[in-house]
C-alpha cells in the first residue's frame, strides 16, 4: 500500500494530466516568481524545484520571472543572489528569464482594457475610506460613490493618474465587481495605485503601479504559462486571477494552484525574519551558515543533490506541515556518504607519545579515502612517534563501557597501530598534556594481524606531520521546541549555535581541499571549506552536519 503511495502522482500533477488529456494546454509552461526583496530560502527552493520538475516531467518550459512591480522595496542585489540560487539547484531556465516591470505598458493596456468594458473605475476615496467601505467577513461592503463614472470619465482620469496629474493615495483603479461578495477580494479590488517613486527597472517612467493581485495574472497570460503554481494564501485569492484573465479574455488562461509553503522546525525560515537578523547584526550575513537561505545552506556545504532528496521527501501537498531540521540533516548525510572522503582531524587535540616508537621515524600508511566506495581510492597518511589525539577520547577515570583510552586500557588507532595507556602528564594545574603509550608492532592495520580484539579505535593526527584549521560548530539557531520570536516580541536565539575550535589539526591530506570541498572528519561528522573566510594563510571548516542521526525516513 504504502509503496503504492510513494510511486502514486501528486495532486498537481493528477490536475496537469486531466488538462493534458483534454487539451486545454498543448504544453506545460511552470514559473518560478521571486520578489526581488531578499536572498531565497529553503521554502523557495520547494517552489523552484517543483516548477521546475513539472515543467521537465512533461516536456515543457520553466520560466524565471522576477517579480518586482513594486518599487518600494526592490533592489537589484538581490536579482543576481536569486539567480545564482535557482541556477545552483540546477533549475535550467535557458533564455526564459523575465521581469515583470517589463510588461508595465501591457498591464496599463489591460487597465483601458477594463474600464473600457466597464469593469474597472477610478476611485477618490482615502485607503482608510475603501477598508471601511469595503466590509468585513459577515458585513457586506458598500459601493463606493465614484463607482458609477462613466468610461468617458474613467478613460480621462486614468489618463491623468498615468501622466502623473494627481498625488500619491489620492485616486485608484479598482475592479468592478461586487461589494456583496462573500469573498473580500472581490469587493472592488484596487488594481492600480499613484506612486511618484523610483523603479530600479523602469526609472521614472511610471508613476502609478498595479496591484499584485492584477499584475501576477496578466505576467503569467502574457508569458503563457499554464500552471501558476503559488503557496495556499493565496487560495482566497483565485477568483480575483480567474476575473482578470476571463475579462481580459486571454485565449489560453493560466490557472493558479495552491500548495502547502515547506516549513522547518527550529530554524528561521521567513525572509522578513531572515531579514532582521541579517540587519540587526545576530548572524554574519545572509549566507551566516545558522541560516537557511539558499547562500548559507550552500556556504555551510548543502549539494543541490541533498536539498531535492530533501523535497521528494517532503512531498507536495495542500496540508500545511512543518518538516524536523533532522530531515534535512538526513538528506546531506546520504549525499555526501559516497562522494565524500573520509579523513582524520582533530577538533581538540591533546598529544600522545608513544615511547617505544623510534624517534625521528615516518612511516606513511595506506588508508581508504570512502570504505563505502572504493572508487574514491586511497592515500598516504604519515605516522610517527607524537601525535594528537581528541581530548575526549582519553579519560583517567574512565565509567564502565568507556571502551577508548584510559591508563592500562588498549585501542586501535584508526587505520595504524594498537596503542596501550602507559601514561599521563600532567601540567602544574592539573590539565593533562601528554599522553603516554606503548605501540604493538605486529598490529598494524592491515597486516592481517588475528590476535588480541581491542574495542574502541580512535582517530589522531601525526603531530610532526600535519596542518591546522578553524572548525566552526553549529546548532541550530532557535532553541528546540521554541518559537523564533518570545511573547514579548524579543529574539528566542541559542546561544550555542556557533561555536568556534581554533588550532583544530589536521593530515596533511587536507593540503588540496578548496573553498567549497566536502569531507567526512572520521567520527566528527561533514565538514565544508568555508567559501568566505578561508584564505591562503587560513583555512576554516564549517561543520555540515554530525554522524548521529535522529531521523530515519519512513519504510527504510
Ligand atoms: P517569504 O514568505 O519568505 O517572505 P515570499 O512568499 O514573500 O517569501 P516571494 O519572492 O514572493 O517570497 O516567493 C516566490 C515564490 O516562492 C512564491 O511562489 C511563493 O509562494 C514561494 N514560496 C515562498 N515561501 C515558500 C515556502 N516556505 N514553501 C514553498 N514555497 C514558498
Ligand atoms: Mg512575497
Amino acid at each position: 500500500m504504502e509503496r503504492q503511495e510513494t510511486v502514486s502522482r501528486h495532486f498537481i500533477e493528477q490536475i496537469i494530466d486531466k488538462d493534458l488529456a483534454e487539451g486545454t494546454y498543448a504544453k506545460v509552461v511552470t514559473r518560478f516568481p521571486p520578489e526581488p526583496n531578499g536572498y531565497l530560502h529553503i521554502g523557495h527552493a520547494k517552489s523552484i524545484l517543483l516548477n521546475y520538475g513539472l515543467a521537465q516531467e512533461y516536456g515543457g518550459q520553466f520560466h524565471l520571472r522576477f517579480d518586482d512591480t513594486n518599487p518600494t522595496k526592490e533592489k537589484t542585489e538581490f536579482v543576481s543572489s536569486i539567480t545564482e540560487d535557482v541556477k545552483w539547484l540546477g533549475a535550467d531556465y535557458g533564455s526564459d528569464f523575465f521581469f515583470a516591470s517589463d510588461y508595465f505598458e501591457q498591464m496599463y493596456e489591460a487597465a483601458i482594457k477594463l474600464i473600457k468594458k466597464g469593469k474597472a473605475y477610478v476611485c477618490d476615496l482615502s485607503a482608510d475610506e475603501i477598508r471601511e467601505y469595503r466590509g468585513t467577513l459577515t458585513e457586506p461592503g458598500k459601493n463606493s460613490p465614484y463607482r458609477d463614472r462613466s468610461i468617458e470619465e474613467n478613460l480621462n482620469l486614468f489618463e491623468g493618474m498615468k501622466n502623473g496629474e494627481y498625488p500619491d493615495g489620492s485616486k485608484v483603479l479598482r475592479a468592478k465587481i461586487d461589494m456583496n461578495a462573500p469573498n473580500i477580494n472581490m469587493r472592488d479590488p484596487v488594481l492600480y495605485r499613484v506612486a511618484h517613486m523610483h523603479h530600479h527597472n523602469t526609472g521614472d517612467k511610471w508613476c502609478i503601479y498595479p496591484m499584485y493581485d492584477f499584475a501576477h495574472p496578466i505576467e503569467d497570460a502574457i508569458e503563457g504559462v499554464t500552471h501558476s503554481i503559488c503557496t495556499l494564501e493565496f487560495e482566497d485569492h483565485r477568483p480575483l486571477y480567474d476575473w482578470v484573465v476571463r475579462e481580459l479574455e486571454y485565449p489560453h488562461p493560466p490557472k493558479q494552484i495552491e500548495f502547502a509553503k515547506l516549513f522547518l522546525k527550529n530554524v528561521v525560515t521567513g525572509k522578513r525574519y531572515i531579514k532582521q537578523l541579517v540587519e540587526e547584526g545576530l548572524v554574519d550575513g545572509w549566507d551566516d551558515p545558522r541560516l537557511v537561505s539558499l547562500s548559507a545552506l550552500r556556504r555551510r556545504g548543502f549539494t543541490p543533490e541533498s536539498i531535492k532528496l530533501f523535497m521528494n521527501l517532503t512531498g507536495v501537498s495542500k496540508a500545511q506541515s512543518t518538516c524536523d531540521y533532522a530531515m534535512l540533516e538526513y538528506c546531506i548525510r546520504e549525499d555526501l556518504k559516497m562522494k565524500a572522503n573520509r579523513m582524520m582531524a582533530v577538533l581538540d587535540p591533546v598529544k600522545l607519545v608513544i615511547d617505544n616508537y623510534p624517534e625521528g621515524r615516518t612511516e606513511m600508511l595506506e588508508i581508504e579515502n570512502n570504505p563505502e566506495n572504493p572508487a574514491l581510492g586511497n592515500r598516504s597518511v604519515s605516522f610517527s612517534r607524537e601525535l594528537y589525539i581528541e581530548r575526549e577520547d582519553f579519560m583517567e577515570d574512565p565509567p564502565k563501557k568507556y571502551f577508548r583510552l584510559f591508563p592500562g586500557n588498549e585501542v586501535r588507532l584508526k587505520g595504524a597501530y594498537y596503542v596501550k595507556c602507559i601514561d599521563v602528564k600532567k601540567d602544574e594545574a592539573g590539565n593533562i598534556i601528554e599522553i603516554h603509550c606503548t605501540y604493538d608492532p605486529d598490529t598494524k592495520s592491515g597486516s592481517g594481524f588475528e590476535g588480541r580484539k581491542v574495542k574502541g579505535t580512535i582517530h589522531w593526527v601525526d603531530a610532526s606531520n600535519c596542518m591546522e584549521a578553524e572548525v566552526r560548530l553549529y546548532e541550530n539557531i532557535v532553541k528546540e521546541d521554541e518559537p523564533v520570536r518570545n511573547e514579548d516580541g524579543s529574539w528566542n536565539l541559542n546561544p550555542n549555535s556557533l561555536k568556534v575550535m581554533q588550532q583544530c589539526k589536521l593530515e596533511k591530506g587536507f593540503q588540496e581541499a578548496k573553498p567549497g570541498d566536502s569531507f567526512q572528519f572520521i567520527r566528527n561528522g561533514y565538514f565544508c571549506v568555508d567559501t568566505k573566510d578561508t584564505s591562503r594563510e587560513r583555512l576554516v571548516f564549517n561543520r555540515i552536519v554530525s554522524l548521529k542521526s535522529s531521523y530515519k525516513p519512513a519504510g527504510l
